[in-house]
């Protein structure tokens, strides 16, 4: 239905897959803190703060972690990824529609490729 509508406004449909390794998607996850005071997020692999649990700009501000942050949540959402957007995904794989881009990076450069992955559908 989706398809029907965009062609009939002349437009053409694809996805960008924003592509993570498992582990390193584990590690965004577990690893996130934030100040309960400013809102600063931290990540104890990616970008720890300067003390260990503790805000950067407010030294008497314990870092907070989100109780569904952890690993038995990514497998829930994963598995929710896999049953409900995975087919998705390879329906516009197989229609040469997919674009995929390395989500291991700074979020700058995926950015990047994801505005020029856009640029490709129209
Ligand atoms: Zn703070």
């Amino acid at each position: 239905m989706l398809e029907g509508l965009a062609a009939e406004q002349g437009h053409a449909l694809g996805a960008v897959l924003v592509d993570v390794p498992f582990d390193i998607l584990q590690k965004r996850v577990t690893g996130r803190r934030n100040c309960p005071v400013c809102g600063e997020i931290y990540n104890v692999y990616f970008k720890p703060p300067q003390s260990d649990e503790v805000c950067d700009l407010h030294p008497d501000a314990r870092l907070g972690h989100r109780p569904d942050d952890n690993a038995e949540t990514i497998k829930a959402r994963l598995a929710t990824y896999e049953r409900d957007t995975r087919p998705l995904l390879d329906y516009y794989e197989r229609t040469g529609r997919l674009r995929r881009v390395p989500g291991d990076r700074d979020a700058e450069a995926i950015y990047a490729d994801i505005e020029k992955a856009v640029r490709l559908e129209r």
